[in-house]
């Protein structure tokens, strides 16, 4: 007797929450599956089961993750729950006794073992199902290449390090591949991501692997060196994030410089007074940065430079947020995001005297982002009249939005190009700048 046809795959749903790294966690899950021949839905009550990939970095964004939970649970019923959230799971399960499994930041595995538990995969995997680029949440032109788990440092404010433990690097022959898998598959942007990206390699003192007949380490420059090989001959970009500015990220500058990676630096200093960098437990503190961002420019003059802080730390005085405001306006970096201090569950820095009252906090915020708009204002002016390569994000009946070099996906800012002509996203256009407000460049296609 023919065996009997499987008419229906057995289909999860997913609800990915918190950050890009997050994220890269959920691609993989989803290419396992895919590979095993599960399906996907895009709402709970067409899923079989639903995976909840939780972040648990901030109270608010625990929050967040809980109500995911009871909301999968009340419209689907059977729950598996993953990621950041996942390294307290008698949280959870105080709250919700009925989810299927919990697992903590990174256990690919563990999640796809409770996914064939709740639903038994396919007799036969459909390993041709899945594209080489794995499957992928961010649109098709760009994706986040995850080149490490975990962290080294013990920032006060931070419980990464006890969600996902100590640095642990991949092999960069591993991440090589997928790279290559990526632009081969259209993306036009790679953008590296991990809690420290210049530490790559330095858990596994550097180690070799086998990469198209030669050995290749798994160092931060010979990783961008090599990415930007990768990346050139698809036209695409290679965009850093999370680098602590060690003294060997000095070396990666000569590449932005001859355009094999992009020059742009996302840097997280936090703060810039040295009583709270010190609270803060910061890598790389005592760098002197000011000197190095100003030589960083002068070798490579496209240069941008951004960075994240947090104001209202415990202990922070008035002179140390003057001191910051005073660093803000001679550093006059070009993106800036800024965090108001807020305690975290399990954070060492909870236990800190001085907490700065709320009010403060917010007084000070208001007055970080009005100081920083005026040098992000000045500084996009400068580009009037200049014409740039812009990577078109979307299209709509208004125009073109798009991103220029100097502009990361989700948290830069954005170009909004005139155009009547056929553009498709993905596609990287020459745009002639005519316009800028705080954050974002208007320009038009020159014909
Ligand atoms: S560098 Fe600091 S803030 Fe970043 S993940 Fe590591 S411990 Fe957390």
């Amino acid at each position: 007797m023919a065996k009997q046809a499987i008419t229906k795959a057995p289909t999860v749903g997913f609800v990915s929450l918190g950050c890009a790294k997050a994220l890269v966690d959920s691609e993989r899950i989803l290419t396992q599956l895919r590979a095993e021949g599960y399906a996907f839905a895009p709402k709970y009550d067409g899923a079989d089961v639903v995976i909840v990939n939780t972040c648990g970095f901030l109270d608010s964004a625990r929050e967040e993750s809980l109500s995911a939970i009871g909301e999968a649970l009340a419209e689907n019923g059977k729950v598996i729950v993953t990621g950041c959230m996942g390294a307290t799971p008698e949280l959870i399960r105080s709250k919700y006794p009925d989810v299927l499994s919990i697992t903590g930041p990174a256990q690919y595995e563990s999640v796809v073992e409770a996914v064939h538990k709740a639903l038994p995969r396919l007799h036969e995997p459909h390993l041709d199902l899945v594209p080489a680029a794995g499957v992928k949440l961010t649109p098709r032109h760009y994706a986040y290449l995850k080149i490490s788990e975990g962290c080294n440092n013990r920032c006060s404010f931070c419980i990464i390090p006890k969600l996902r433990g100590d640095l642990v690097s991949r092999p960069a022959n591993q991440l090589l591949q997928e790279a290559e898998n990526l632009v081969k598959s259209g993306v036009k942007e790679l953008l590296v991501i991990s809690q420290d990206t210049s530490a790559y390699g330095i858990d596994t003192r550097y180690a070799k692997s086998l990469w198209k007949d030669r050995e290749v380490r798994a160092k931060f420059l010979d990783l961008c060196e090599e990415l930007g090989q990768i990346s050139k001959d698809a036209g695409a970009w290679v965009r850093l994030h999370y680098v602590y500015p060690y003294p060997h990220v000095d070396e990666a500058i000569q590449l932005m410089a001859d355009g094999k990676i992009l020059p742009y630096l996302d840097i997280p200093f936090q703060h810039a007074s040295p009583a709270v960098l010190k609270n803060m437990r910061r890598p790389a503190a005592s760098e002197k940065v000011i000197d190095r961002i100003q030589n960083w420019r002068k070798a490579a003059p496209d240069m941008t430079v951004r960075s994240t802080f947090i104001v209202g730390f415990p202990g922070e005085t008035e002179q140390d947020f003057q001191y910051l405001l005073d660093w803000l306006e001679e550093a006059q970096l070009d993106r800036v995001g800024c965090f108001r201090y807020e305690n975290v569950a399990d954070a060492d820095s909870n236990a800190l005297g001085n907490h700065v009252p709320q009010e403060i906090v917010e007084e000070r915020w208001n007055r970080f982002m009005a100081a920083q708009q005026e040098i992000s204002a000045k500084r996009l002016k400068h580009k009037i009249g200049k014409t740039l390569d812009v990577l078109v994000d979307s299209v709509t009946p208004e125009g073109i939005i798009g991103r220029s070099k100097a502009d990361a996906p989700e948290i830069d800012g954005l170009v909004h190009v005139q155009s009547k002509g056929r553009v498709l996203p993905g596609s990287i256009i020459r745009v002639k700048i005519t316009g800028s407000d705080a954050y974002d460049l208007f320009g038009t296609i020159p014909v």
